[in-house]
C-alpha cells in the first residue's frame, strides 16, 4: 500500500516543542479553537470553585494571614481569572494561552508566597497547596506543552527559592520539599508532554489523510479530463462528443452535426512535414475553440483531420449559416499549403451537415453517417464547401458514383 501512496503529500510536521507549521496552527484554530476555549472556560470555573473552597484548609494552615489570603484570592485572583474564563473565546489563539499562563502564575504565586512568608507552624504545608495547582495547570487546564513546560520551570525555581531562603526548616525538610516540588512538576509536565503530543499526532495524521484524499480527488477529476481530451489539440475527444451527442439527443429539441475535414491534408503532411501538419491541426483546433465552446456550440477532434462541430437548437438556416462561417473563416486563416494543385494555396475545409428536426426520432450514428455522406459530397464537389445532407438526392448513388 505504501509504494502506491501519493509521495507528494506530508504529513504536517510538530517541533520539538509540540507546534506545528503556521498554516496547520490555523487550520487547527479554525477547526478546534472554540472547543479549547469552551474547555478553558469550563476548568477555569471549576478550578476558582476548588481555590475558594480552599481558603478553609489555608484557615487551618496560616490562621494568622488567613484574612489577608481571602481578600487577595476574593478580590484579586477571583477577578483576573472570571476576566481570563470571559477572555478566552474574545482573543487569538496565542494571546489565549499566554492568558491563561498568566493567570495560573498568579493562582500558584500567593500559596508559594504564602508558603515562604508565614512562620506559622504548619506554613511547610502550604506546599500541597502549591502543588495542586501545577497538578491543575499541567493536567486538568492542559497548558499548551510550551506554556507547561515554561508554567513549570518557573514555579519549581520559584519554590526552590523559596524552600532555601524559608527561615527555621529542618534542613532534611527542606531537600524533601525540594523533591516534592520537582517530582510534581516532572510527572505533570510529562504528563501535559504525552497528551499534547498524542493530541497534535492524530491531527497531524488525519491532516494526512485528508491531503491524501483531496489530492487523489484532484487526480481523479484531472484523469477524467485527460480521457475526453484531445492530446495534441486540447479540444474534447471522440469519448466526450459521443457523451455530449448521447445528451442532445435525448431530448426532442433539434440540432446539427457538422463533419469537417482537412483539404488535401496528406498533401500538407507530405510537403511541409508532419510537425507542421500538427501545428495546423491545432491552429484549425484553436478557431473551433474559440467559436464553438458556448452551451449550445460544440466541438471535438473526431480523428485524424476530420472535427465534428455540433450545434443545438439550430435547424437548416442556422446550420447552413454557420456551415459557411466554418469555411470561410478556416479558408482566411491564411494558413499556406503549397502542395495542393487545384490553384488553392491555403489550407481549406469541407463541411457535410445533417440535421436533428425537433422529435424526429433519429440516432446519433445515423446523422453522424449522414453528415459524413454529405462531406463526401463536398468533397466531390470541388472541397472548401460545406454540403447539407437535404441536398445529397440519394447518399448511395452519390457514393457509389
Ligand atoms: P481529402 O481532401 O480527400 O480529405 O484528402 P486528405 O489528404 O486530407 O485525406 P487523407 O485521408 O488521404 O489523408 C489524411 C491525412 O491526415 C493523412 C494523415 O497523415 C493526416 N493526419 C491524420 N492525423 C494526423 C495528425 O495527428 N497529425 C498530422 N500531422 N497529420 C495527421
Ligand atoms: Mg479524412
Ligand atoms: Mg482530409
Amino acid at each position: 500500500m505504501d509504494d502506491i501512496k501519493d509521495a507528494s503529500v506530508q504529513r504536517p510536521a510538530l517541533d520539538r516543542l509540540l507546534r506545528y507549521d503556521r498554516r496547520t496552527e490555523a487550520r487547527y484554530e479554525a477547526e478546534h479553537g472554540r472547543a479549547r476555549a469552551a474547555h478553558l472556560r469550563h476548568t477555569i470555573i471549576f478550578g476558582i470553585l476548588l481555590y475558594i473552597l480552599h481558603d478553609i484548609s489555608t484557615y487551618l494552615l496560616l490562621p494568622d494571614h488567613y484574612r489577608i489570603i481571602v481578600l487577595i484570592t476574593l478580590f484579586v485572583i477571583v477577578p483576573c481569572s472570571l476576566a481570563t474564563a470571559y477572555g478566552v473565546a474574545k482573543v487569538s489563539a496565542e494571546l489565549r494561552e499566554i492568558m491563561v499562563l498568566g493567570a495560573m502564575l498568579a493562582a500558584t504565586a500567593l500559596p508559594l508566597f504564602m508558603f515562604y512568608y508565614s512562620d506559622a507552624p504548619h506554613s511547610t504545608h502550604m506546599n500541597v497547596e502549591v502543588m495542586l495547582c501545577v497538578v491543575f495547570a499541567n493536567m486538568v487546564l492542559a497548558l499548551r506543552f510550551r506554556y507547561a513546560l515554561t508554567y513549570s520551570c518557573l514555579i519549581l525555581f520559584a519554590a526552590a527559592f523559596a524552600v532555601g531562603m524559608k527561615q527555621g526548616v529542618d534542613p532534611d525538610l527542606k531537600i524533601a520539599l525540594c523533591f516534592q516540588f520537582a517530582s510534581v512538576c516532572l510527572l505533570s509536565v510529562y504528563s501535559n508532554y504525552l497528551f499534547e503530543r498524542r493530541r497534535c499526532m492524530d491531527y497531524c495524521v488525519s491532516q494526512e489523510a485528508m491531503m491524501r484524499a483531496e489530492t487523489a480527488e484532484t487526480a481523479e477529476k484531472q484523469f477524467q479530463v485527460m480521457s475526453k481530451t484531445d492530446a495534441l489539440t486540447g479540444l474534447p475527444n471522440r469519448r466526450f462528443l459521443d457523451e455530449r451527442l448521447d445528451e442532445w439527443f435525448s431530448d426532442d429539441r433539434p440540432a446539427a452535426v457538422m463533419m469537417v475535414d482537412i483539404d488535401h491534408f496528406k498533401l500538407f503532411n507530405d510537403t511541409l512535414g508532419h510537425p507542421a501538419g500538427d501545428e495546423c491541426l491545432r491552429q484549425i483546433a484553436d478557431a473551433f475553440r474559440s467559436a464553438f465552446s458556448e452551451p449550445d456550440l460544440f466541438c471535438a477532434r473526431f480523428g485524424g483531420e476530420e472535427f465534428i462541430l455540433a450545434i443545438r437548437n439550430a435547424e437548416d438556416l442556422q446550420a447552413r449559416h454557420l456551415a459557411n462561417a466554418v469555411v470561410r473563416s478556416i479558408e482566411a486563416l491564411g494558413i499556406t499549403h503549397p502542395g495542393r494543385s487545384d490553384g488553392v494555396e491555403v489550407v481549406t475545409v469541407s463541411v457535410g451537415v445533417a440535421l436533428k428536426r425537433p422529435a424526429e426520432p433519429v440516432s446519433k450514428s445515423q446523422v453522424l453517417s449522414q453528415a459524413d455522406e454529405a462531406l463526401y459530397q463536398a468533397k466531390r464537389r470541388g472541397r472548401n464547401r460545406f454540403v447539407m445532407r437535404s441536398e445529397v438526392v440519394d447518399p448511395r448513388i452519390a457514393v457509389n458514383s
